[in-house]
């Protein structure tokens, strides 16, 4: 188990403490009399000499050995590892406040133990260790500003990860979850209309199993290529999961929202596809449910219209479009019995 030693310093050359630019400027008399003042501390492999939280009265300068940094509990990734001629403790013997981390010893260590009265003498007594502990302090705060600034760019990434497809890098459904009730409360309140479209690429399991899961995944990724390179801008395209993706057409209604989807389905019965060791696939076709967005329509509700929708397009024959009745186009007729225009 972990233990500790104290022992007094008064046999420590000044030699000792010299070599570490801490002390490297500090006269004899300062440093004779920061020998005097401390003790010098033995850690066992493991032993704990700072714990988060905690109250600490000293600093500490590390003589041999290394200590870790733990930022969570002590078996948590070590954050820094400290290498002699380096201190710890000090920000709490500064700022009178508990310690922010866990320090532990990886191996045997020895470190000078400085108490809070000798400390601030030190500083006082001492210009050049004033000026050289600010450049630690200064060192340790730009390294952590520079793993703030990773740590942001890495949390972006992974933000963006989440809300992208990794096979076609299109939005994905998390992205299409959160963006639609948006998208709908907006134009609902702006009385703007949304139409949005349900795709499904039709006969696909055929196809993977004619070609290959990897000939498919090639299609998937060239269908979604060619949908959002088809789109006007300011519409959007999600992989709604399988071989299933969404389009959201803002301002637009639905003969707009028709037309836009005949090119698109147009364009996908004519992209052509090769595999990555340069053999041809055939082209697949896309069949679209559509549907814009109607005044008791929610996210779930208006997906349910254009699936309903795309069942009917694959029952009249697939790579076809079929759009959802729209409430302007029910009517009576004869009296009791609600028709759908064109149906
Ligand atoms: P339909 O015209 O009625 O839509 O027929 P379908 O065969 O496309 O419909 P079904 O839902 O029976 O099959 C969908 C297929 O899509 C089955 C599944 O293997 C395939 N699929 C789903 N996700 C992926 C994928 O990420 N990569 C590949 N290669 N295939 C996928
Ligand atoms: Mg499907
Ligand atoms: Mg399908």
């Amino acid at each position: 188990m972990a233990s500790t030693n104290l022992a007094s310093t008064e046999t420590l050359p000044i030699e000792v403490l010299r070599r570490f630019a801490l002390f490297s400027s500090v006269d004899d008399d300062a440093l004779r009399a920061l020998i005097a003042q401390c003790t010098v501390l033995t850690l066992t492999p493991e032993a704990q000499l700072l714990s988060s939280g905690v109250v600490n009265r000293h600093a500490y300068v590390l003589l041999s050995g290394t200590l870790r940094i733990h930022l969570g509990d002590v078996t948590s990734e070590p954050i820094a590892f400290v290498k002699p001629g380096e201190v710890v403790g000090e920000l709490s013997v500064i700022d009178q406040r508990p310690t922010s981390a866990h320090v532990v010893a990886s191996e045997v260590c020895q470190l000078l133990s400085l108490g809070e009265r000798g400390f601030w003498q030190l500083v006082e007594m001492s210009h050049s260790f004033a000026v050289q502990l600010m450049h630690k302090l200064a060192e340790r705060l730009r390294a952590n500003n520079t793993a703030v600034v990773e740590n942001t760019m890495l949390r972006e990434q992974f933000e963006k990860a989440a809300l992208y497809d990794a096979l076609t890098s299109i939005h994905n459904r998390r992205w299409l979850d959160e963006t639609l009730p948006r998208l709908l409360s907006r134009h609902r309140h702006a009385h703007r209309p949304l139409s949005v479209g349900l795709i499904d690429v039709d006969h696909f399991k055929r196809f993977n199993d004619d070609h290959g899961h990897e000939a498919g995944d090639e299609v998937l990724k060239a269908v979604a290529k060619t949908l959002q390179d088809k789109l006007r801008p300011t519409d959007l395209v999600a992989r709604y999961g399988g071989e299933e993706f969404v389009l959201i057409l803002p301002d637009t209604d639905l003969p707009g929202a028709h037309c836009a989807a005949e090119r698109l389905r147009k364009a996908v019965e004519t992209t052509t596809v090769t595999t990555p060791s340069g053999d041809a696939l055939p082209s697949v076709t896309i069949s679209m449910g559509l549907s814009r967005m109607e005044a008791e329509h929610d996210p779930a509700q208006l997906l349910k219209a254009c699936d309903q929708a795309l069942y009917r397009a694959k029952d009249n024959g697939r790579n076809r479009i079929e759009c959802a009745p729209t409430s302007a186009s029910l009517a009576l007729d004869p009296p009791g019995r609600i028709t759908v225009d064109g149906v």
